[in-house]
């Protein structure tokens, strides 16, 4: 369980916002950022606010189940995805959704990236697969990326974007990032013939490090 306060994890979520704005992960009021603050209480974006606008106040506070418990806006329309990866996933505490350029250009054509990077590998855990379409906002849309999830940490969204999720901030941020690189080099190398994949039991290994060790030493777990 997180022990963050509740303005602790506005104000990480308004910095959060602005860095992927910084990085073009996400433009004007589009994508959205929620954060576990405890079991029973996330901390969301609220719909339709810039994010260069974004005040403490405006983040939405919801329960569990979606329900808001305080904030003076209404939450992001993907409110109803956040919830159900956090249900599935007890072990995110950060979901981003983005609409960066090139997660969008995959996405668009509802291709998985294949496993073909190490880094990838290792932090998203395997292929990014493409969630079968739904219409923005619905339940349908929200189980379907819970599907294409699986056990990895990002899914694209068809004809819409990417969704990344992590147990902090930062991993959170890097998922996003390496969604966007990948969906990038995959445009690169569809072009130039088609990228080799790495195979499943050196994927298995690559994915282990990253878990037991690597993410432990980001996080300053471990020296
Ligand atoms: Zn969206």
């Amino acid at each position: 369980m997180l022990h963050l306060q509740i303005s602790d994890a506005r104000k990480l979520i308004i910095e959060t916002g602005l860095a992927l704005a910084e990085r073009k992960l996400i433009l004007g009021s589009w994508g959205n950022i929620s954060m576990k603050i405890e079991k029973d209480c996330f901390a969301i974006t609220p719909s339709g606010r810039s994010y260069d606008q974004l005040k403490p106040d405006d983040i939405v506070i919801v329960n569990a189940e979606g329900v808001k418990m305080a904030g003076i806006r209404t939450p992001s329309t993907e409110l109803k995805m956040h919830m159900a990866l956090y249900k599935a996933h007890p072990e995110f505490n950060v979901i981003v959704h983005t609409h960066s350029t090139y997660a969008c250009a995959v996405a668009s054509m509802r291709k998985t990236i294949p496993p073909f990077i190490e880094d990838m590998i290792q932090v998203i855990g395997g292929p990014i697969r493409c969630a079968e379409y739904a219409i923005a906002g619905t339940e349908e849309l929200a189980q379907n990326a819970v599907v294409a999830i699986g056990n990895n940490n990002a899914a694209l969204l068809a004809n819409h974007g990417a969704v990344c999720c992590g147990k902090n901030m930062r991993e959170t941020l890097n998922v996003a990032s390496i969604v966007e690189k990948s969906a990038q080099i995959f445009c690169i190398t569809e072009q130039m013939g088609g990228a080799i994949n790495i195979d499943a039991k050196t994927a298995k290994i690559l994915r282990a490090f990253y878990k037991e060790h690597y993410s432990k030493r980001q996080a300053g777990e471990e020296l």
